[in-house]
């Protein structure tokens, strides 16, 4: 298996090289030369598999063993997914009748994001290690791994990053601007690889200084920038699996009385990377329905379904400069959805099968074409618009529901009350998770009866105190939020030793200078003047 950028040009990559160069140089994305089909016996050899077991399968067939072992892949993910809290990994929770909840966010920052970043940071480590051995001292090859965050990103890749020998990981947050909880998530790490960046700016501001960075070549080459947003393949190629996992557990539970069942996944998504992983599981041969992609008021996916446009918002309708609008569920607030990219491949690709179903080799080609020229219009007019046919096929794969911050709300008011007759259960959902599960509600009048829906829950609620708070304090004169939402381990979390870099301004030179300095600081670099 090889891999090819979006955007065309260049040879092929292995997996490694994808890995760990993240973004193409074109600026395209890199995705499996062909998508693997099932194993034709996979729905009954697969069907008691652990997560663990799901895994080593499916990755098996993007990752050749001529690049990693099937024993080094077993104990890659038996060591990434060791340090969840639950034994499934990821538990499916059945809270209404044909309504499950795929709970991703037993890992150990409470967030769906853990699922591909331990396993990410594993693979650095493993790649590392290789490169690496029987070399010493300055011989030895590092990675300064290099991200900003709004809040979830930053905590799962700190935790899949920490304590990894030759990896430094730099994140950089805006100052008092993400919750108290991802905050102190954040910086109460204090091992010695880690280093974060707290800057008196927005989150656009981390960004665009990490971006800055990453176009230095000096900088890039010499430190050996590394990247974990969601454009990595690897987290892509992570996240399948929970899709299949689900498959087997809701049939599990079904067993007896509906052997018809479908499932229809609804996902909420900011980045497309999560609701795309359920794409492929579908696209190699899971039964599932079309996908459904939910998105907050940043609805730039949304209105893609309605429209064949994919644009940003106008930047006079938003509350912040830029077009972002600040919204409950603050880890879907985009403007544009980076892992979108990948689809439009497919979408282009599939759109030329009457035309040149000969020529694979140019179908790709002109696919690639289209796909750049999208992208550039993207980023000149600031909008895309495909044809008519192409849209036909989004939509044969996929329906895309918009829900704002007050539907949000009473959807976590109304599992907290746990009304429509299901039986005592009470539900407290995470402001994400409340987007999927009134998105599901939406569509689950118009069902056929077999349909079964499984909403993928990517956060538990206690990250995000605010909005679970403003949706259940008004119910309850009771409501205790420490006593009913916080898990055990946030208890003392904010009490606990912080360790982080201030930066008064957002200027890419003191990011530079804090990075350098703490670098020589920890042996790595071995001197300032060796200079960039
Ligand atoms: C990152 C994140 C999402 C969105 O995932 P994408 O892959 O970007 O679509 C949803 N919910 C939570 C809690 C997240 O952290």
């Amino acid at each position: 298996m090889r891999y090819v950028s979006t955007r065309g040009g260049e040879d092929s990559l292995s997996f490694e090289q994808a890995v760990l160069t993240g973004l193409a140089p074109n600026g395209g994305l890199y995705i499996p030369h062909t998508v693997p089909t099932l194993p034709p016996n996979w729905d009954s050899l697969w069907a008691s598999y652990s997560f663990q077991d799901l895994s080593h399968a499916i990755l098996s067939l993007y990752i050749p063993e001529s690049e990693i072992s099937s024993t080094d892949l077993r104990d890659l993910v038996n060591k990434s997914y060791a340090t969840f809290r639950h034994p499934e990994v990821a538990p499916l929770n059945p809270i209404k009748d044909k309504e499950f909840v795929l709970e991703l966010w037993h890992g150990p920052t409470f967030a769906f994001k853990d699922v591909a970043l331990q396993f990410l940071g594993n693979l650095f480590e493993f790649f590392l290690q290789r490169k690496n051995e029987g070399k010493s001292g300055s011989y030895r090859e590092t990675l300064t791994v290099l991200g900003a965050t709004s809040g979830d990103t930053g905590s799962a890749a700190i935790y899949g990053l920490r304590s990894k020998a030759d990896v430094d990981i730099f994140i950089l947050h805006p100052k008092n601007r993400v919750s108290p909880i991802q905050e102190a998530q954040m910086t109460t790490i204090t091992d010695s690889n880690v280093h974060n960046i707290a800057v008196k700016a927005t989150f656009d501001d981390c960004q665009d200084i990490v971006k800055s960075l990453f176009a230095d070549k000096a900088f890039n080459e010499k430190y050996h920038l590394g990247a974990v947003n969601s454009i990595n393949w690897a987290r892509i190629l992570a996240q399948m699996v929970y899709y299949f996992l689900a498959y087997f557990h809701v049939k599990k539970q079904l067993e007896k009385i509906d052997s018809d069942a479908t499932i229809q996944f609804v996902v909420p998504t900011g980045n497309f990377g999560d609701v795309l992983a359920g794409w492929y599981a579908k696209r190699m041969g899971l039964p599932a329905e079309r996908l459904v992609v939910a998105t907050n008021s940043n609805d730039i996916l949304a209105r893609f379904w309605a429209s064949g446009r994919y644009e940003k918002p106008p930047a006079s309708t938003s509350t912040v400069t830029g077009g972002v609008l600040e919204t409950l569920s603050p880890a879907m607030d985009i403007l544009v959805s980076s892992n979108f990219e990948r689809l439009l491949w497919y979408l282009a690709y599939d759109s030329l099968a009457g035309s040149l179903s000969s020529d694979d080799g140019e179908r790709r080609r002109v696919a690639c074409k289209t796909v750049k020229g999208w992208m550039d219009n993207v980023k000149a007019d600031g909008r895309a618009v495909v044809s008519e046919e192409v849209l036909a096929l989004a939509r044969k794969d996929f329906v895309a529901e918009k829900v704002d911050d007050a539907q949000t709300i009473e959807t976590i008011q109304a599992y907290y009350k746990a009304e429509n007759g299901f039986s005592d259960a009470s539900y407290i959902a995470d402001p994400h998770t409340a987007v999927g599960l009134t998105a599901a509600r939406r569509l689950a009048g118009n069902n056929p009866p077999s349909v079964q829906q499984v909403i993928l829950s990517t956060a538990h609620p206690a990250k995000f105190s605010e909005a679970v708070t403003r949706a259940l304090a008004p119910l309850s004169a009771s409501f205790n939020f420490e006593r009913e939402v916080m898990p055990e381990e946030f208890q003392g979390l904010l009490q606990k030793e912080r360790k982080v870099i201030d930066i008064e301004k957002p200027e890419v030179g003191l990011v530079k200078d804090a990075i350098v300095k703490a670098l020589v600081a920890s042996g790595k670099v071995f001197s300032e003047a060796s200079g960039v």
